[in-house]
């Protein structure tokens, strides 16, 4: 069977993408090749981002992969946080609790509410480049709502519906998420 290499050990992702592709081609995580470097991701750009984490893997390891970087883009914040959105609240990073606190401190006078996730995947097969988006539009809400999900799900509800990421649970969310629709583009790509 044909090996692909995902440049992540985020379990959610890996299950994401083994339902979709894994009677086809086996996905290989960063830990199965034996690969423990914090890959860095310096660009300025989410597309920059997702290709240095591939190019990475493909000029150490030789494999095929692919890897993602995602943002939440606020208009009224001129896309921030963006490709900071991990360590918008600054520190190490991932901490939504704190990541969340500062979005609603920077939109608590702002009427225009319109944000987007954009996800964008690159691909790297036979040294070749391609790159995947998915994006969801919606709005920040002003105040934090439902308990699943992670980042900025409690403060982020969709165009369309009336409820937030966080209320609405994973199963619902993946169907229509920004990371989803990404996944979607590249499974169609290899599947072809
Ligand atoms: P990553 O590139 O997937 O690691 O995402 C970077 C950051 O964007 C995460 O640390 C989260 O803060 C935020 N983020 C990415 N995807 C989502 C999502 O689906 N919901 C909420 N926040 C997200």
């Amino acid at each position: 069977m044909k090996k692909l290499v995902f440049a992540t050990n985020n379990a959610h992702k890996l299950d994401e993408i083994r339902a979709i592709l894994g009677d086809k081609i086996e996905i290989l995580s960063l830990n199965d090749i034996n690969c423990h470097t914090d890959i860095p991701e310096t660009a300025d750009t989410l597309q920059g981002n997702a290709a240095l984490k591939a190019q990475y893997i493909y000029e150490n390891y030789g494999l095929d992969c692919f890897a993602d970087d995602t943002g939440l883009e606020v208009e009224a914040l001129n896309g921030a946080p963006g490709i900071y959105s991990a360590r918008y609240a600054g520190g190490e990073g991932h901490d939504s609790e704190a990541n969340m606190k500062k979005l609603l401190s920077e939109m608590q006078d702002k009427d225009n509410r319109k944000a987007r996730f954009r996800t964008v995947i690159c691909l790297i097969e036979g040294g070749k480049e391609r790159f995947f988006e998915g994006i969801v539009n919606g709005s920040i809400i002003r105040e934090r709502k439902g308990g699943s999900g992670f980042g900025y799900d409690p403060v982020f509800m969709p165009d369309g519906y009336s409820e937030t990421f966080a209320e609405m649970g994973n199963d619902e969310k993946n169907k229509i998420s920004h990371r989803a629709k990404a996944v979607q583009k590249l499974c169609e790509y290899i599947n072809k």
